[in-house]
């Protein structure tokens, strides 16, 4: 196990967005397993618990009526601190836990046992947890079982990756981009933050198909997919709209900040040739781009907003970034 991960607080927090998976709708599989570790291990209350900079927040939770909590008062960020099961038989009697406002008042945790939820690359992303409210110990069968249900949560986090994964250039597909672009938009209404997206669509790329062939094309996209993720936050999201657009959601980031960042994508994309089998290419893109605004509701038409500025920027000669500001 990879024990030296876990004094790396950015590298777990970027490995939790790489999932994108704060703030998702509840899923059966997830929910299957919080509601087995009930039934099996006969407490009351269980959560697949993910630990945000903040915030713990449950992709699922049986015998609780939240979805948060702060991360301060979280067992499970104790859990995370370590690459084995914790345990604690009664929390009134551990001075981490006996002044915990989840211990003293509702929903009066007394045991815990959490798994470490553990990525392929070493992180905790947070812990897998049964929770009692008298105090309880948990024997060795029943820690090994949990560990069991740990591992298939994991499974389930990995395969709703490689769904949301686009085969050809590893950024997120459309729809699992388009999902993310919604929960920003809501979350940016939550708390006024500014939001920003960029579209991009490579410069006649049906010429590239053409001269060089569909496999050149290939390496094309994955070349400026490669480019764009290398020079984005971890905050950042990356998905490939179809054919040979790509498009960027940018939290907190305005419009400003956003059209400086597109600049530096296209130059990053036409500075040096893709060399495909036997070909040196240069290829360009045309870049549109858009701030969250009050009038915008959705992703739909957030995107479409980007569209048309990407449209205008095809129309002034490619090779150049529009803006929603820019333009006004
Ligand atoms: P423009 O500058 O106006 O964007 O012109 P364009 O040639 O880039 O645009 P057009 O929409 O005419 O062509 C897009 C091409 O992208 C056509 C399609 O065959 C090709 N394409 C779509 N998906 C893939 C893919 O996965 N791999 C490859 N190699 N080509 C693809
Ligand atoms: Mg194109
Ligand atoms: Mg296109």
């Amino acid at each position: 196990m990879n024990n030296q991960r876990l004094p790396d607080e950015k590298g777990r927090l970027a490995a939790v967005r790489r999932y994108a998976i704060l703030d998702t709708p509840a899923e059966e599989p997830f929910d299957k397993l919080t509601r087995l570790v009930r039934d099996v291990m006969g407490v009351p209350i269980a959560t697949v618990s993910l630990i945000d900079a903040e915030r713990q927040w449950f992709k699922s939770v049986v015998g609780l009526p939240l979805c948060e909590t702060s991360r301060e008062v979280s067992f499970c960020n104790h859990a995370i601190q370590r690459n084995e099961p914790m345990v604690v038989p009664d929390a009134a009697e551990d001075p981490r836990f006996s002044m915990n406002p989840l211990v003293t008042g509702d929903p009066g945790i007394r045991s815990y046992l959490g798994i470490p939820l553990t990525t392929p690359d070493g992180y905790n992303l947070g812990a897998l947890c049964a929770i009692d409210t008298r105090p309880r110990s948990f024997d060795a069968t029943q820690i090994a079982v949990m560990q069991s249900f740990a591992n298939l949560v994991l499974n389930e986090l990995e395969l709703r990756q490689i769904a949301m994964s686009d085969g050809l250039t590893g950024t997120m597909t459309r729809r699992g981009w388009v999902e993310a672009a919604e929960r920003e938009i809501a979350r940016s209404r939550r708390n006024g933050s500014s939001a920003s997206i960029i579209v991009l669509d490579v410069d006649h790329f049906k010429l590239v198909n053409d001269v060089y062939g569909h496999p050149a094309g290939d390496t094309v996209l994955r070349t400026i997919a490669q480019r764009c993720m290398g020079d984005l936050r971890e905050a950042d999201l990356l998905g490939r709209l179809g054919g040979e657009e790509f498009a960027v959601l940018l939290p907190q980031i305005n419009a400003k900040g956003a059209l400086d960042l597109a600049e530096r994508l296209r130059t990053l994309v036409a500075a040096a040739p893709v060399e495909t089998n036997g070909a040196s290419l240069r290829v360009t893109a045309s870049f549109g781009v858009c701030s969250l605004t009050d009038d915008i509701k959705t992703a739909d038409a957030w995107l479409a907003v980007a569209d048309a500025l990407l449209y205008e920027a095809k129309a002034s000669g490619r090779n150049c970034c529009r803006s929603s500001v820019s333009s006004q």
